[in-house]
């Protein structure tokens, strides 16, 4: 499909790949036949891998990232979770300490940002935002795949690391479909929502570089879009 933005969406090849199980086994070339049921290891091992690769999720503000992570998380909770951010920008109704974000102030968060506290952060629209180490850590301990919900700043820091994420873009069908959204939201001033709108430009232009996203999903409808971000961590 083809949005107002003229995005194809669906599967892009050129991701990050990381080293499969067995490779240098492999390489090196096996001493006898591998049997049926040792490749049948080695495929499900395979499959595991990729299945456990962090998931990054972008796209501007109120594209519906959440709406269809929560969604995720909700379908197979002991599957996924999220990485749960440090922000200094206010909570909103409704949002909980330390489940939604890590609320803290701008020193503090600073603080941990000069102590290497953090795998990636980024000023964003006014406020900074960050993923901790021990946020993604411990989601990898509780053996489910992380999601980081981030900006493309964020993404480009994330791209540096040895994390082998995969990077999902959520695009909206159209600008407007965006405001509609963001407004409908209820959750920002005028200001802020003109903010936000002005910096979804930027967020749109990630999808210019070549071989940067995974998967690209347009979120026009819900259902559809979700179909898509299942197919993205593997789960279809
Ligand atoms: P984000 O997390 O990307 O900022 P949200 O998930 O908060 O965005 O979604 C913003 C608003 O858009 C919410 O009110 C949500 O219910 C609505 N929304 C999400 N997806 C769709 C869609 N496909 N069609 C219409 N409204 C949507
Ligand atoms: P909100 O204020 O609506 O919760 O989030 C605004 C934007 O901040 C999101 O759309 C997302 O792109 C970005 N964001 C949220 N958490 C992080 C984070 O940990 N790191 C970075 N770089 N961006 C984040």
């Amino acid at each position: 499909m083809r949005s107002a933005w003229g995005i194809s969406a669906g599967l892009v090849t050129g991701g990050m790949l990381m080293r499969p199980v067995g490779a240098s086994e492999a390489s090196r070339g096996p001493a006898s036949s591998p049997t049926l049921s040792s490749i049948d290891k080695r495929v499900s091992a395979l499959e595991q891998q990729q299945r456990m690769r962090p998931v990054v999720v972008c796209g501007p503000s109120g594209v519906g990232k959440g709406t269809l992570l929560r969604r995720l998380i909700a379908d197979h909770p002991d599957n996924f979770a999220y990485s749960v951010s440090h922000t200094t920008r206010n909570p909103r109704p409704g949002e909980v300490n330390g489940v939604d974000y890590h609320f803290c102030e701008k020193p503090d968060m600073e603080k941990m940002i000069s102590a290497g506290q953090f795998i990636e952060y980024a000023r964003v629209h006014s406020n900074l935002y960050g993923t901790s180490i021990a946020a993604v850590r411990s989601v990898g301990e509780a053996g489910k795949t992380c999601l980081l919900e981030i900006d493309v700043q964020g993404a480009d820091q994330v791209k540096n690391t040895d994390l082998c994420a995969r990077f999902v873009f959520i695009a909206p069908p159209s600008f407007d479909d965006l405001e509609t959204r963001l407004r409908g939201r209820g959750t920002e001033t005028e200001e802020k929502i003109a903010l936000r709108l002005k910096n979804a430009r930027d967020e749109m232009a990630y999808l210019d570089k070549k071989g940067y996203w995974d998967t690209i999903i347009v979120n026009d409808s819900v259902d559809d879009a979700y179909a898509q971000l299942k197919q993205a961590v593997c789960l279809s």
